[in-house]
């Protein structure tokens, strides 16, 4: 285990949030019967993010990494040539939409790559050992993100490159991908299917996006199979569904792949008043989750540890899950008190109901792989 004199890493640069959505109402586009609007995905939530860290005294305590921007040659690690031409022709003129919800506005491919390199950095910052573990505030987000298209508001695969920037350049063999964002980690998905040195975890809410993906029964495939694991919950599911849904089935999964580092694609719209998401998580629940993936890390990898922000869409509470997290990695609470815990906490049934527990007994049944099988064991 590290020492803990050693700091949290912590990415940012301003120009992430200068990536524009336009006028979107929520998602959609406006027009004669939608009056403009604020996007979901904007600058608001983050930037409010990064303010309450510096309010809280921890920012100062954190070791600032510098994002260098991916080059061409190394976003084609993951993305094919057609769709980063499409995205830098966007980029180039007055922007437009690479989806449906998903905006690009001008200079954003070089602001994405920005994000993605960020994401790297703080790899290359944990891996050499230059800090504890590191958190990378980027924006546009990533985890929806295919070789081929962008959707979801992500334009980048930042994990994903991240991942691979890893493999390739690190020379690593097994990293694990855990994405807490309350909709599907598709991108990585689809991204390592059959690579095996690659496990990707996604905890998720079932059936909301993207609607036709993320079931259990989507394991990987040839040499990756078994090497991908969904974790689809019931909408309302509060905090003891979500540490139960780790207890038994991810935190085993884990311990038996026994990773080498791992990144988190750190979604916070399972908060309980995310606007794209129905489930009840809190600043306390956030910290229980990385918590327990320290632990874990500390266990099987040195500590080796890298969140990259996803989603999270309410203004007033990202912050505070956002400040639940940075304290947990760093080992440092501030005296800043979350002013939405007792509300949030309330809430009835956020302890563990009697589905959810029958689902995530299922679950167990159809994660039936080889690498869970021996994790259950343990
Ligand atoms: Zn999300």
């Amino acid at each position: 285990m590290k020492g803990t004199a050693m700091k949290t890493g912590f990415v940012w640069h301003e120009i992430y949030m200068w990536h524009s959505t336009g006028r979107h109402a929520g998602v959609y586009q406006p027009g004669l019967t939608i009056q403009p609007g604020v996007p979901f995905e904007e600058a608001e939530t983050k930037r409010r993010f990064k303010n309450l860290l510096e309010v809280s005294g921890l920012g100062e305590q954190l070791q600032p990494i510098k994002a260098l921007a991916l080059t061409e040659q190394q976003l084609l690690a993951v993305h094919t040539p057609a769709y980063l031409e499409q995205l830098q022709q966007l980029s180039d003129g007055p922007g437009g939409l690479v989806c449906a919800n998903t905006p690009v506005g001008h200079g954003s491919y070089e602001i994405a790559a920005l994000a993605a390199g960020g994401v790297v950095a703080a790899v290359d910052a944990v891996l050499q050992g230059t800090v504890r573990n590191a958190y990378a505030l980027v924006r546009p987000p990533g985890h929806h993100a295919e070789p081929d298209q962008g959707m979801g508001f992500c334009l980048l695969a930042n994990a994903a490159l991240a991942a691979r920037h890893a493999l390739d350049q690190h020379g690593l063999t097994r990293i694990a991908i855990v994405d807490w964002d309350v909709h599907h980690g598709n991108g990585a998905q689809r991204i390592f299917w059959d690579d095996p040195r690659v496990l990707t975890v996604s905890i998720h809410q079932d059936g909301n996006y993207p609607a036709h993906t993320g079931h259990a029964h989507e394991l990987g495939g040839g040499a990756g199979t078994g090497y991908n694991l969904n974790v689809p919950l019931p909408a309302g599911c509060g905090e003891g569904a979500y540490l139960a849904a780790f207890d038994t089935l991810i935190l085993p999964a884990l311990r038996a792949y026994r990773p080498q580092l791992i990144i988190v694609p750190c979604g916070f719209d399972a908060g309980a008043y995310d606007p794209l998401g129905r489930m009840m998580l809190h600043s306390d629940s956030y910290r229980a989750m990385t918590q327990r993936l320290m632990d874990l890390a500390d266990h099987c990898c040195d500590g080796r540890l890298v969140l990259c922000h996803e989603g999270g869409y309410e203004p007033n509470t990202v912050p505070y899950m956002g400040l639940a997290v940075m304290e947990t990695l760093s080992g440092q609470r501030t005296a800043i008190v979350d002013p939405n815990l007792a509300d949030m906490r309330g809430i009835t049934g956020q302890a563990l109901q009697p589905h959810q527990q029958q689902w995530i007994t299922h679950l167990q049944h159809v994660l039936h792989s080889p690498l869970f099988e021996e994790g259950l064991r343990t």
